[in-house]
């Protein structure tokens, strides 16, 4: 990871953007840096819009456009910040090209809200972070932003260190930050002042967990190496995701073995505190345009292992 592949807004005193920050640490930054208490006129300001038409944290980037107009004069544009500094960033070259998710980047980049599709991928994990991660930042970049991976919904360890995610007051039980509270991995409680905190949520460290991390940093690292030129996305072919396992009826023992599950189909989804349609991984074998992220990950994961 060098520092020319971080974004560096045009405006003075501003920070570097560190490869794979989610967008809303630079938000964060700027809304800190000039001493503002006021939500609303920085969500305005921002990403044009109010906070209560986006998700916490915007994970997806809603508004990019405006952002990259109002701090970078508009290069990079709205689209490559997105590639590069939110979860349809990270996720989008894992999917297929007709993945339904592709068609809510345009939209999103506008500012208009996707409830629809968030609602399918969101589920409100408070803004995440990896106290290994947050002090090699702060080593190289003078801060500490949040990172894209760790906002992953069904991510609750660092893929690249392992540690488990931090978000909730050791203390008081209450999260650094829901979304909008522009605290940074580093800050104390927002209640207690406490200066310790635990993970929000306790998964079991299965073999097929540790797979899907690898996954995960996997596609963190595609994420973090794309250059200021905007690189055309390289999609996997459109019946690529079926072609991976085979043959089918043995994907979900594999698994099940891996996860140490009777059924993969109903248990990993809520093993990692995500909601997910029965069936899922069926779907994603049958009809890869319709799978949902996990799912992929998942087959994915099956795949790497093979080629490990
Ligand atoms: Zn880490
Ligand atoms: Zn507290």
């Amino acid at each position: 990871m060098s520092s020319d592949q971080a974004v560096r807004p045009s405006c003075g005193g501003s920070p570097i953007l560190p490869p794979g920050a989610t967008l809303h640490s630079l938000a964060t930054f700027l809304h800190r840096s000039k001493g503002s208490r006021n939500t609303e006129r920085s969500c305005l300001r921002y990403y044009g819009g109010a906070s209560e038409r986006m998700e916490p944290g915007n994970p997806f980037g809603q508004g990019a456009q405006h952002l990259a107009e109002a701090v970078y004069g508009g290069e990079p544009s709205g689209l490559e910040l997105i590639r590069r500094h939110t979860l349809l960033g990270l996720f989008g070259p894992a999917m297929g090209e007709a993945w339904w998710g592709n068609r809510f980047r345009a939209p999103i980049v506008e500012g208009i809200a996707t409830r629809k599709f968030a609602s399918e991928i969101w589920l409100g994990k408070p803004l995440s972070w990896c106290p290994d991660c947050s002090r090699e930042d702060i080593d190289q970049f003078g801060w500490a932003p949040w990172r894209v991976v760790h906002q992953v919904p069904f991510a609750h360890h660092c893929p690249s260190h392992g540690a488990a995610l931090l978000a909730i007051c050791a203390i008081c039980q209450e999260p650094l930050d829901r979304g909008f509270h522009w605290r940074l991995p580093g800050d104390a409680c927002r209640r207690c002042r406490g200066q310790s905190f635990s993970s929000g949520f306790l998964v079991d460290e299965s073999s097929g967990y540790r797979r899907l991390l690898r996954v995960l940093a996997e596609l963190d690292g595609v994420m973090a190496s794309k250059g200021p030129v905007p690189a055309r996305e390289v999609f996997p072919e459109r019946n690529e995701i079926s072609s991976w396992v085979m043959p089918r009826q043995n994907v979900s023992t594999l698994l099940s073995a891996e996860w140490g599950l009777a059924n993969s189909e109903s248990s990993i989804s809520r093993l990692l505190g995500v909601r997910e349609k029965p069936g899922f991984i069926r779907t994603a074998l049958l009809r890869p345009e319709l799978a949902s992220v996990l799912a992929v990950l998942l087959l994915r994961s099956i795949r790497a292992d093979g080629s490990d």
